[in-house]
């Protein structure tokens, strides 16, 4: 069983409600799909067992030897990524097109890292999450070797939690691909509930089952009204609201998960949202 949180855009609450729950389950598979922003592993901690190198994208080389400086690449480079006979990593998106010109066939393309994959033992179970190079291509492809290694921990009918990606895009779609449920988590301002839909309209794309949390929904009572009305016409069911609450920015600048205070209203909400969860995957599933 695989549950990924989602949000519509970046600083909704998804990775706090994510470790939180990764505290509350204890044991188990963790993947933070998030990969460019990754920082699931911050607040979890933990020991790196394993980390290879990721080869997420493509980069041509110029062999001198052979080139006869016929300029045909350069001309035929829609990156402008060839100058001088050699070719600027930064800008070669390995579209291929120069090695096709080439009548010398000196260009050749090479796997390029683009980042790390890295397996981390917490106290909390394992976690599968990356280390992407800045500005690099390949995310999509990233989650899904993420996934793939948190297969090999995972056991038979185990309970998986993914932290997905914000938005809409390609990581998304590699974090969705066979995921059982999702919750969103959706904040009340209007662009929160139209990006709301947009995730909505993709879960259901992939059939997979929604449920909504609503974050800090004591911000905006209105938008708040407007999301239950949204959430009853779509049918599907609102599990929890959390409360805006200070303690959980002391809890991310203590690193921990904001369930661990007893005292926190958002953590107690948290907690009650997980057991709704839990009781809502086994009627559903
Ligand atoms: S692979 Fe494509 S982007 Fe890279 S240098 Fe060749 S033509 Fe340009
Ligand atoms: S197309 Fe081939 S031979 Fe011509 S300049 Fe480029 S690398 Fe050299």
């Amino acid at each position: 069983m695989q549950l990924i949180i989602l949000s519509g855009k970046g600083g909704t609450g998804k990775t706090t409600i994510t470790a939180s729950f990764a505290y509350l389950q204890k044991e188990g598979v963790k993947v933070d799909c998030d990969v460019e922003a990754s920082n699931l592993h911050i607040i979890l901690q933990g020991t790196n067992e394993e980390e290879h190198d990721f080869f997420g994208a493509k980069v041509a080389k110029i062999d001198s030897a052979k080139c006869i400086k016929c300029e045909a690449c350069k001309y035929v480079c829609r990156f402008d990524a060839i100058s001088e006979f050699k070719v600027d990593e930064l800008k070669c998106e390995g579209c291929a097109a120069c090695t096709v010109v080439c009548p010398k066939k000196a260009i050749s393309l090479y796997d390029e890292v683009t980042g790390k994959t890295i397996i981390t033992e917490t106290d909390y179970g394992i976690l599968s999450h990356a280390d992407m190079e800045i500005g690099a291509e390949g995310s999509g492809k990233l989650v899904t070797e993420l996934r793939k290694n948190a297969a090999r921990f995972t056991g038979e009918g185990e309970l998986v939690l993914l932290d997905g990606s914000p938005g809409v895009g390609c990581p998304v779609m590699a974090s969705l691909t066979g995921c059982d449920a999702a919750l969103l988590v959706v904040e009340p301002t209007q662009s929160g509930l139209v990006d709301f839909l947009r995730v909505l309209e993709l879960v259901r794309f992939f059939k997979i089952k929604p449920y909504v949390c609503i974050n800090k929904y004591d911000l905006n009572y209105i938008i708040t009204r407007q999301i239950y009305r949204t959430c009853w016409k779509e049918k599907v069911p609102i599990l929890g609201e959390i409360p805006f609450d200070p303690m959980v920015k002391q809890a991310v600048n203590e690193l921990k998960p904001v369930v661990v205070y007893p005292e926190s209203s958002a953590g107690r909400q948290i907690n009650m949202l997980w057991n709704r969860l839990q009781m809502k995957l086994k009627e559903d599933n």
